[in-house]
């Protein structure tokens, strides 16, 4: 027997609404700092020691629960990212609500701007505005201090770490050695990584597509094959880079 998928039945029977839900622990603050941008309480209710607040912004939804004993499922904090229509507003509301934000540049996704919080549980909480921005109107500090506190990060993690080579592997346009401590570690999906100082490296990630700062963070390649070796004798790493 044929079946035929049609995008018309995908449609039909497809996803009408999303609504994400929160498990935060206590509903009213997080209540709180979700309408400081939008979101306004549609229904609440409880049963016990859990409460529950379903909010609604225009046709977007979003269900906060507090549940005794705590329900904790992640580790991590989540990650929100929401687009509004007017980012410095938002960033006002939030400042003014005594929520500390963050600028985090202009990446291609985002324009109009990007900034970041955490709500009262430690969710981060990303906003990004679409609409571009002019230029002459752009925070003018916020690109570069976002990228650079990235590069400086993973400079730091390095340092710790003491794998660095001695000397910035890049160098200038023309191919001129540069004398600077390489400081932080690039690479890309292929593999190709290069050690760079912190100026070249800022050049670097501005005009190599696809290139990133490569990280030791515990979650690469390196500590998922380590799980997977018998645990003794330990395994030679690879030099770096
Ligand atoms: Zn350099």
């Amino acid at each position: 027997m044929e079946f035929r998928y049609r995008y018309s039945d995908a449609v039909r029977n497809g996803v009408q609404a999303q609504v994400p839900v929160l498990y935060v622990a206590d509903a009213d603050a997080a209540r709180r700092f979700y309408e400081v941008f939008g979101y306004s309480e549609l229904r609440t209710g409880g049963d016990g020691e859990s409460r529950w607040s379903y909010l609604q912004c225009g046709e977007l939804t979003l269900l906060l629960a507090a549940v005794t004993p705590r329900l904790v499922t992640v580790e991590l904090p989540l990650l929100i990212y929401l687009y509004v229509d007017d980012l410095t507003a938002t960033i006002d509301r939030l400042t003014a609500a005594g929520y500390p934000v963050e600028r985090a540049g202009y990446p291609d996704h985002a324009p109009g701007g990007e900034c970041r919080t955490t709500d009262p549980d430690g969710n981060v909480v990303v906003f990004g505005q679409r609409r571009a921005v002019p230029e002459q109107a752009r925070s003018p500090e916020a690109d570069k201090e976002a990228r650079f506190s990235l590069i400086r990060e993973a400079a730091e993690r390095v340092s710790r770490h003491g794998s660095a080579p001695a000397r910035c592997q890049i160098g200038g346009p023309r191919g001129e050695a540069c004398p600077e401590p390489a400081e932080v570690k690039l690479a890309d999906s292929w593999g190709d990584t290069v050690w760079g100082c912190l100026a070249h490296a800022d050049e670097t990630l501005l005009n190599a597509r696809g290139a990133f700062l490569a990280t030791e963070d515990g979650q690469g390649l390196g500590a998922y094959l380590r799980t997977r070796q018998p645990p003794s004798p330990p395994i030679a790493r690879a030099a770096n880079p």
